[in-house]
């Protein structure tokens, strides 16, 4: 149950001071429902207000306030123009200036003889000082409240800042003091505020350094946001560890084969990743294992090894693929590498299909309960309810971007105590991978296979395109295929389609029927269709929109153009470029550019140049664009943080990740007095759910 002394910030920010329905409901989608959402909704600018001149000593341009006598007022004489009311001080005259002005409301509030306090931005008019439209007009004894410095707060159409102010006031009034929820000598050495203190600071800013990310209190904030965060994560690991796994060592009977057979040794990497996956299988606990490698550095194999570790024990594995054509193509290296007698891999495709593979699907279903099915392998089909397995040891989840990071855990539970290996080719930069997987184990695939030739990655002016188009019939001729990416054009992907389709006419008119093309709106049964004809080269030039299978394996690709390169981002270029430079032939990748590049642009394509190093491109990306934008919240599943900035708070998610694991191992219940704080804490960001796990598991 949530701590009583949070009650006054869960109650719906409609019933604030001054906020009815109407604004109540811009509120509400500009910060959210609750009153808290309010606190967290920061100010992004101030007006400064405390500086009270002279007319006469008024700069042109700034915000002032000032003491001045109400002397005459002039209405408009044609219509369209603006009221004035002149004033003057011992230094000189000021007119005040407004348009569509009322003539009541301006003589009740600026009576001629009287005394006032004005606040505005001065003009100069032809030497004239003016306010146009003051702020604020008071009398004499409003002067220091007048005299103040005024959050700017993001708004939304409709919402007056003076309406959002007085919200956010008065949810400041019913903030609560609550426990310290920070380790005591951490929070003393940083020196920040109090909770409540810190939040009443950071909507109080004084100038402009209040409102940086480096300011004490929202620091403090950040850092609460992401500790909150990373024991959340912290709990729900600990659930799913504390569950006792099931050690499934194997004997190493099948993989041994396996290897005899490989045309190849496994590369250190590999092997160093393998044995950090068997030896979490062997273990009493469950594993929880990320799996990152480039395209093309051999994850397969490796999830192979680990699944027929697995089978060894007597146990099933599944392998989960975010498309059935890639599951197709993960059946089909899988069968070749195990011999046929060993072990039995089938696929399963999703209820609407009657068969799967060679197979009827019910059949296969019943030698999946059965257990004699020993790897499966699906898509997300493989959550359907009638999936049900004899026991399921280990879930392997490939390209899981796709997924989202939630959707994992689904799997692991069609079995008891069941491991998770997730694989991704998108190399996540270390502060993201925290951010999104929390302190799950990571294997890296650093090395590449032996024996690949680096790719040749050159840009060129659209301009040349008939150059380069000359340059790949030649390539034709003697036996290439080609990859041909037409870009994404922002929010339409019918213009996306339109350019992908021009293009696709274009080639056609140079290269005959060897042309296809392939795109998001495609029906996938057509889309594999067209995919497999390439696959086995019918196909020799593939026009695609941004669209291309992730992980699909065409070795003898060797050519990849990726027109108007300047709109992609990096790491979807080097996901590209990745598709080619899997065989033994010299490949080539042409970025085609329209000018002129901005700087951005023109960074992302030398980097792109410069290394093939995903690892070393995705630090890059994150450097250019800043973390919100690396994987869009959306696919990626990264949670969104109000108040942590990933960029200018990186520094405090080591601390938060390090601090969470210590309070998980320490006081794994919650129930000493610092832990009872962190329930406040967890409740505050709304991460009930991971309390709820921590009682019930
Ligand atoms: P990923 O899934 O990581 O993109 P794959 O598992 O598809 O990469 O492997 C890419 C290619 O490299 C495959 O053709 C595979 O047979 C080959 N390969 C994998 N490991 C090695 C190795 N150690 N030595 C040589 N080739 C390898
Ligand atoms: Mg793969």
């Amino acid at each position: 149950m949530r701590p009583q002394s949070l009650n006054p910030l869960f109650v719906p920010a409609t019933s604030l001071k001054g906020l009815g329905p109407r604004f109540g409901r811009l509120v509400e989608k500009l910060a959210g429902p609750h009153t808290v959402d309010l606190l967290w909704h920061l100010p992004n600018g101030l007006i400064d207000r405390r500086f009270a001149p002279k007319i006469a000593d008024a700069p042109d341009g700034r915000m002032a306030t000032l003491t001045v006598r109400v002397d005459g007022h002039t209405p408009p004489v044609l219509a369209g123009r603006p009221y004035k009311v002149q004033c003057t001080d011992e230094t000189g005259t000021l007119d005040l200036v407004f348009f569509h002005g009322k003539t009541d409301w301006l003589t009740r509030r600026l009576p001629i003889g009287a005394s006032v306090v004005v606040s505005g931005r001065v003009e100069h008019f032809n030497d004239q000082p003016q306010i146009v439209h003051p702020d604020h007009i008071g009398a004499l004894d409003d002067k220091a409240t007048l005299e103040a410095v005024e959050p700017v707060y993001p708004l939304t159409g409709g919402l007056p800042a003076k309406v959002l102010i007085r919200a956010v006031k008065e949810a400041l009034v019913r903030t609560p003091t609550l426990p310290e929820w920070q380790d005591q000598a951490w929070f003393n050495r940083q020196g920040w505020p109090a909770w409540r203190e810190a939040v009443a600071q950071v909507h109080a800013p004084e100038d402009e350094s209040d409102l940086k990310p480096d300011h004490p209190a929202r620091r403090r904030l950040a850092y609460d946001e992401l500790l909150a965060h990373q024991l959340a994560l912290a709990l729900v690991r600990q659930g799913q560890k504390r569950r006792r796994g099931r050690p499934l060592a194997g004997d190493g009977r099948l993989r041994q084969r396996v290897l005899d057979t490989l045309p190849y040794a496994l590369t250190g990497a590999q092997s160093m990743a393998l044995a950090e996956i068997t030896a979490d299988l062997g273990a009493e606990f469950r594993m929880l294992r990320l799996l990152q490698g480039d395209v093309g550095s051999g994850k397969t194999v490796v999830a192979l090894l680990a699944m027929l570790a697995v089978v060894e024990s007597g146990a099933q594995a599944a392998l989960m693929a975010p498309t059935e054509l890639l599951a197709r193509q993960h059946l089909q290296t899988l069968t070749e590498l195990v011999a046929p007698n060993d072990v039995y891999i089938a696929l399963l495709t999703g209820r609407g299909n009657a068969r799967s593979g060679s197979r009827p699907r019910s059949e296969l279903l019943q030698h999946l309960a059965a257990g004699e099915i020993d790897i499966v392998i699906g898509t997300h089909a493989l959550f359907q309810d009638d999936v049900v397995f004899r026991d399921l040891g280990l879930a392997v989840i490939d390209e899981q971007h796709r997924f989202g990071v939630h959707q994992r855990m689904l799997l692991s539970t069609k079995g008891n105590a069941v491991d998770v290996l997730v694989m991704t080719a998108t190399p996540i930069p270390r502060t993201l991978t925290l951010t999104a997987y929390g302190d799950m184990d990571q294997s890296k695939l650093t090395e590449k296979p032996p024996g690949r030739l680096p790719v040749d990655t050159r840009t060129v002016s659209l301009e040349r395109l008939d150059e380069v188009v000359d340059g790949l019939a030649r390539r034709i001729d003697r036996g290439a295929q080609i990859y041909w990416v037409c870009p994404l054009v922002e929010e339409s992907e019918t213009a996306d389609l339109a350019a992908a389709t021009e293009r696709h006419a274009h080639l056609t008119g140079c290269f005959g029927d060897r042309v296809g093309l392939v795109h998001g709106q495609m029906k996938s049964p057509d889309r594999d269709g067209v995919m497999a004809a390439f696959i086995d080269g019918r196909i020799r030039v593939l026009v695609a929109t941004t669209v291309i299978e992730v992980g699909v394996n065409v070795p003898s690709a060797t050519v990849m153009v990726v027109e108007h390169a300047e709109r992609f981002g990096l790491a979807q270029l080097h996901q590209l470029r990745g598709r080619i430079g899997r065989g033994t032939d010299a490949s080539t990748c042409l970025l085609l550019y329209a000018s002129p590049l901005t700087n951005q642009a023109r960074a992302r394509l030398r980097m792109i140049r410069e290394t093939e190093d995903g690892f070393a491109i995705a630090e890059e990306d994150l450097r250019l664009r800043g973390a919100g934008d690396v994987l869009g919240t959306k696919q990626s599943g990264l949670p969104a943080f109000r108040l942590a900035n990933l960029d200018a708070h990186a520094d405090l998610l080591d601390v938060a990740r390090d601090d969470a694991r210590l309070v998980t191992e320490r006081d794994p219940t919650l129930t000493t007095p610092r832990g009872e704080a962190i329930r406040t804490l967890l409740y505050l960001f709304e991460r009930d759910a991971a309390v709820r796990y921590l009682r019930t598991g």
